[in-house]
């Protein structure tokens, strides 16, 4: 495999200690080219961690902490951890009896405690959104309430804010909500994008067609795969060596200033990520 020898960035993926691949799919990303990652805590269910008070997050994000060491370990350059509140975890506290006051209580005191690892050191940025799937009107507003405190709290701790939500382009509103916080829409990235955003920065979900439309607007974006590291669910999304065979890609079809866009330039703007100083 010729060197690629430039940052490549995965901007949004999971790796589970427990039960996944873990540093293998990461030595699998590394093999390709890839060089720094962004790794998201995975939704606590499914690291058999059943919420009940703030302090249960932790320890789904001390696995993530753990897993991102190991990445950088395997890395020429480096992981952070990206950590937050899944917005479907919603739907699971109503299910096991939780109220929609208690829900969101529950679930922004899950982000209090994010921030605090971003304020301490060890996570880059927050995670949070609204369910991606219909929900009653008492749930939207609930979720849209969780989605504002994480806006505050990324101005407060100086983070970006990674967004699950449901898909579609104009996230203007959103992007205003962050404002209202005194959190820049520069510093608010939904992920799971297609390759065009209003709003919002794109974390484009990395299928060529909508890479092709990323790379030839003259904006910001991000590329990911959003891999689960689900040894149940083995294909059900992209691998970890998606995205440096994309870039390869992208070079050849001479896109070689959006490879420059999303992979330096963009990450340095939304989280001040120096990616290729970081680069051994
Ligand atoms: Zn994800």
């Amino acid at each position: 495999m010729d060197e690629l020898d430039r940052p490549v960035l995965d901007n949004h993926l999971h790796l589970d200690p427990v039960n996944g691949r873990n540093t293998a799919a990461v030595e699998d990303f590394a093999e390709l080219g890839g060089t720094h990652l962004l790794v998201l805590n995975k939704p606590s269910w499914l690291l058999g961690v059943e919420v009940e008070e703030p302090a249960d997050f932790r320890e789904v994000f001390d696995l993530t902490v753990a897993a991102v060491e190991d990445a950088t370990d395997v890395l020429d350059g480096r992981a952070w951890p990206v950590l937050g509140v899944h917005p479907a975890l919603i739907s699971q506290l109503l299910d096991r009896g939780f109220d929609v006051d208690e829900a969101r209580e529950l679930m922004q005191a899950g982000l209090d405690i994010a921030a605090e690892y971003v304020a301490d050191g060890p996570a880059l940025a927050l995670k949070s959104g609204r369910p991606h799937y219909d929900v009653d009107e008492e749930v939207w507003t609930a979720s849209n309430d969780v989605m504002k405190h994480a806006f505050a709290l990324g101005a407060e701790v100086g983070s970006a804010v990674q967004l699950h939500t449901e898909s579609g382009e104009d996230f203007t509103e959103v992007a205003e909500w962050a404002e209202d916080r005194g959190l820049p829409r520069e510093r608010v990235v939904k992920h799971y994008s297609g390759g065009q955003v209003e709003g919002p920065i794109p974390s484009v979900l990395s299928d060529k067609d909508e890479l092709e439309i990323a790379a030839e607007r003259d904006a910001p974006f991000l590329m990911e795969t959003d891999y689960i590291d689900d040894p149940d669910r083995p294909g059900a999304v992209l691998g970890p060596k998606t995205v440096p065979k994309r870039v390869r890609w992208l070079l050849q079809a001479g896109h070689e200033e959006a490879v420059e866009r999303a992979h330096v330039d963009t990450p340095a703007r939304v989280y001040g990520i120096d990616t290729e100083a970081t680069l051994e």
